[in-house]
């Protein structure tokens, strides 16, 4: 595996391939562009030829080849490994066998795609349902943007134009778009609008087909599921919103494909729908890496669910942003995009934070006079507090859910307790899944940068020896890269390749990454600056340590206090007055 990852890397000149996407422009000994994962101006995106990384200045977004693809394209690992060994003439080794099968099903889908949209542009029946739609306030712009196709009435259109490309009618089974009926097999889709659903990289995987005549039934019609259709990954619009939704480092969640062409039409454009299933950690996964802020933008009815809440705690797992857009007595997204396009703009614009909503909901629904309210109330908020990082955070929802109820926040405090520990109530708190990694904000910024100054120039470790030991190293890979650069620095004459060989494959493009951004930074700076501000880093990690240190102490001795444990309290008084 890893000496196919190297042979593709060898074989796939980063310059040239990120050159297909963006205009890069020659800069000394690398190459700039305007980056296309945050809104941009200047040139921040580099891209080295000698270690083969990209790194953005601006946004702090980076990596080899196959993490371009995967963030410019929104793919997994493997979809990337499996594009570039393609490109790269890689044979892969555990390449799983049934790629063949995939590829055919995406063509058909492809071509199927293409056979509806023909229908509804060429033919009388088909262009009334696209005027179905235009009635309905869409754009014939629109119509075409995503793709917005007919299947025609007839039993066998389909059946018969696939069969004329060459496949079979079991393909088309396959595929999802024929079904058999006794001896006969048959075009799924007969006339329905089309709305085909692409993956994140925009191919085709399958569709929905919504009815003209009031009296078909199902009002909606879903492919099935198959290789390359998998409901609970894909989202509905992403593949052509995400450049939007990456720019606005938000994603507008709806919940029906006409919500979605509506809310894009109306200028609201990074939008995705779930269509009509159940949200899943996969499609908030896939969102978490385009944007942070997720805004969910349902129904009052939905609000409530528990469907609901469970993506609100997925989404808060993933350190997702959530808030809620408010419909102001609008049915849906759709409706109120359609009705007053600036209006959905503001709506959005204006989207709540996720507690706030909850105890607005909750007050509304249970009201806030008599005790057993307030407990409900309470009982349907405090999980959602319970899920929120920040404690300062926690702590001011709690006094404004107290103001709002009229009673002691200390009682809330305990209830939040329970929560948290997870008694009587349904949705786990977040750090019960995760233990508590000591993630010190901004120090695995610093331990890059100091890593990736020493890592360019080893001798600089002589000076700083003394004050950087191992124990300052808070990352994962801090701990290994510093172990690793120890051992070669002192084991005689350092290389820079035998560093790397000793370094796993992310952990290495990581560290390739920090010296090309240590050397761009410091190109024009005198070498004993560099040294000061070296030691200036170093001394800032280990001031860090000391607030952590001395904030967890700060913690014990207060939970001392409140338990009354005097002889643990005095220990710990001391073991303070010996340390800071
Ligand atoms: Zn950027």
């Amino acid at each position: 595996m890893v000496d196919q990852l190297e042979e593709i890397r060898r074989r796939v000149d980063i310059v040239e391939f990120i050159g297909q996407y963006l205009p890069l422009k020659k800069a000394g000994r690398n190459f700039r562009s305007v980056c296309p994962f945050h809104s941009d101006k200047d040139p921040s995106l580099m891209v080295s030829p000698d270690k083969q990384i990209w790194h953005c200045f601006g946004c702090g977004a980076g990596g080899d080849i196959f993490g371009f693809l995967m963030k410019k394209e929104g793919l997994e690992f493997p979809e990337a490994l499996a594009q570039l060994a393609d490109r790269a003439g890689v044979e892969l080794a555990n390449r799983s066998r049934d790629w063949g099968m995939k590829s055919k099903l995406f063509t058909i889908n492809d071509l199927a795609a293409k056979f509806y949209e023909k229908y509804i542009t060429d033919t009388a029946t088909g262009r009334q349902a696209a005027n179905y739609l235009i009635n309905r306030g869409l754009t014939a712009e629109t119509i075409k943007a995503f793709q917005v196709g007919y299947a025609p009435a007839g039993w066998d259109y389909f059946a018969k134009f696939i069969e004329r490309r060459g496949y079979t009618k079991e393909d088309g089974e396959k595929a999802g778009l024929l079904v058999r009926r006794n001896q006969n097999v048959m075009d799924k889709f007969r006339h329905r609008l089309m709305f085909p659903i692409t993956n994140v990289s925009g191919q085709v995987v399958g569709f929905t087909g919504r009815v003209l005549d009031a009296k078909d039934q199902p009002k909606y019609l879903n492919s099935p599921e198959t290789p390359i259709f998998n409901k609970g990954r894909i989202l509905y619009g992403l593949s052509i919103t995400k450049e939007e939704i990456q720019k606005s480092d938000a994603v507008v969640l709806v919940e029906g494909q006409m919500d979605a062409l509506s809310s894009y039409q109306a200028g609201v454009k990074n939008v995705v729908a779930s269509s009509g299933t159940a949200f899943t950690g996969e499609q908030l996964e896939t969102l978490r890496r385009y944007a942070e802020t997720l805004i969910l933008a349902l129904d009052a009815d939905s609000a409530g669910s528990e469907a609901t809440k469970r993506a609100i705690e997925l989404a808060s797992a993933k350190d997702l942003d959530v808030k809620v857009a408010l419909l102001e007595g609008y049915k849906d997204p759709d409706e109120c995009a359609k009705a007053d396009p600036a209006k959905w703009r503001e709506i959005v614009g204006k989207a709540v934070p996720i507690v706030d909503f909850y105890i607005d909901y909750a007050t509304k629904k249970f009201g806030n006079d008599s005790v057993p309210a307030k407990k409900k109330v309470v009982a349907e908020v405090l999980p959602i507090v319970a899920l929120l990082d920040s404690p300062v955070e926690k702590d001011q929802y709690i006094k404004q859910l107290a103001k709002s109820l009229n009673i002691n926040p200390d009682n809330l405090y305990e209830a939040l307790s329970r929560a948290v520990s997870g008694k009587g109530n349904k949705l786990p708190a977040k750090s019960a899944k995760e233990p508590v990694q000591p993630v010190l904000d901004r120090s695995d910024w610093l331990e890059k940068r100091i890593l990736g100054m020493v890592v360019a120039q080893p001798d600089r470790l002589e000076g700083i020896t003394t004050e950087l030991v191992a124990d300052l190293l808070v990352t994962k890979w801090a701990k290994k890269v510093y172990a690793e650069l120890k051992n070669c620095y002192t084991g005689g004459e350092f290389s820079l390749d035998n560093l790397l060989a000793k370094l796993d494959y992310p952990d290495r493009v990581i560290l390739l990454e920090n010296l090309m951004t240590v050397e761009e930074y410091y190109a024009n700076m005198p070498s004993s600056d560099v040294d000061q501000e070296l030691r200036f880093y170093v001394n800032l990690l280990k001031q860090k340590n000391t607030r952590v240190a001395l904030a967890e102490i700060n913690r014990q001795i207060v939970s001392a206090e409140k338990s009354g444990d005097v002889a643990k309290l005095q220990a710990l008084l001391e073991e303070f007055n010996h340390r800071f």
